[in-house]
């Protein structure tokens, strides 16, 4: 009876249009099998799992499952936390400079790379002094900063940047900062794409809604020693050690996020094979949609430098914006979404996350294919 309402929702998800968001991302079908299946009944229960309290026993079961497994995925050392928060990677623009610049008399030094590390800046002024080590604005953030362009402060409060930017398809293949600073990383948008030292970081967060889970999920990793000289008097919802004290259910918790989380974070162990495994499938996909528009350089263009291409979020744009807008109209009817550049930019994405699959692509490579040869004598036309 489960398994035929699982085949069930599989079929649909399967026959569902395919997402090629930047965000809310698509996700893998048996986990949408599964999260609708628990939405009547959470595994093991009578119950729906929207209606299981935050305080059962059954939840804290999910909490420490997720938890293990993040720990076991990534190689998370015991000296570190891993907190499942709310307010989306926005509120960690905010919560990272209350914790490590109000009131240090120090600077915090910010990478301006794109649209995300951009908004990332004003919230951390409003705590103390930042200087921008690099401001990718002027040149339409087309590239990265290059390693050994950048002088950083040894006596600096932190190191803050983003590791894919996710509206201009830039991403870092090398690690920015200095070991004698912390490293902080927003990877909203790469996260367990690839692996990653989490040694070399003391703060990483990420929202769920590219590559883990639906929204209403942060998942933020962080060292302990961060803690030590918290200031006073920060408001208790944005104060990190409560949520470390509370093991991440200081109020009610997004339970459903987590829980289909948890799924994704099984589905990548069992059924990928981790993160190497992950990681070199990500980057196959990249070189095919990469490779298809290379090959057609009179007619798409790519947004950003090839160095920094992002393996997560192709960037590009047909010959004029008319063409753009046809390319989602027949999109959409050839069924395929989420296509749309970012509102700040325009033009078109296509976003590789990592539920998408190399069949997905080469379905959407086909798409394409038909489409430049249809329009490319009308190149500027709708
Ligand atoms: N950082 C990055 C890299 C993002 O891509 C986004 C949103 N797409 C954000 C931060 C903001 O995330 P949220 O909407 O969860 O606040």
């Amino acid at each position: 009876m489960g398994s035929a309402r699982k085949l069930e929702g599989l079929m649909m998800a399967n026959s569902a249009n395919l997402n090629f968001s930047g965000g809310p991302g698509a996700l893998p079908p048996p986990v949408l099998a599964e999260a609708s299946e628990a939405i009547l009944r959470a595994p093991g229960t009578n119950q729906s799992i929207l209606g299981i309290s935050h305080r059962s026993d059954y939840f804290k079961a999910i909490l420490q499952e997720s938890e293990a497994l993040f720990r076991e995925l990534l190689t998370i050392p015991p000296d570190y936390h891993v907190l499942q928060l709310q307010g989306g990677s926005s509120l960690q623009f905010s919560m990272v400079p209350m914790l490590l610049l109000r009131g240090k008399g120090k600077t915090a030094e910010y990478l301006k790379t794109g649209y995300w590390s951009a908004k990332s800046i004003p919230d951390a002024r409003l705590e103390g002094p930042v200087r921008v080590l690099f401001d990718g604005e002027a040149g339409g953030y087309t590239r990265l900063p290059e390693e050994g362009e950048l002088t950083y402060d040894t006596q600096a409060a932190y190191f803050h940047y983003v590791s894919n930017e996710t509206v201009e398809g830039l991403q870092f293949h090398h690690l920015p900062g200095s070991p004698a600073v912390p490293r902080i990383c927003d990877m909203s948008s790469d996260f367990l794409s690839r692996p990653l030292d989490i040694g070399d970081f003391s703060l990483v967060y990420a929202h769920a809604q590219k590559n883990l889970g639906p929204a209403g999920l942060t998942l933020v990793i962080l060292k302990d020693s961060l803690l030590n000289n918290a200031p006073d008097h920060l408001p208790s919802m944005l104060n990190y050690r409560n949520h470390v004290e509370m093991g991440s259910i200081y109020n009610t918790p997004p339970v459903f996020s987590i829980y289909v989380t948890l799924l994704v974070a099984r589905w990548l162990r069992n059924s990928i094979g981790g993160l190497e495994k992950m990681a070199s499938l990500n980057e196959k996909k990249a070189e095919a949609l990469y490779g298809f528009l290379d090959r057609h350089p009179d007619f798409f263009q790519i947004h950003g430098a090839k160095k920094d291409r992002s393996r997560m979020n192709v960037v590009f744009r047909s010959p004029s914006p008319e063409l753009d807008q046809t390319f989602l109209e027949e999109a959409a009817a050839a069924g395929f979404y989420g296509l749309e550049g970012h509102r700040s930019l325009g033009g078109l994405r296509a976003s590789l996350y990592n539920s998408v699959t190399e069949e997905d692509v080469n379905r959407l490579l086909e798409f394409m294919d038909g489409f430049q040869t249809r329009h490319r004598s009308g190149k500027g036309k709708s």
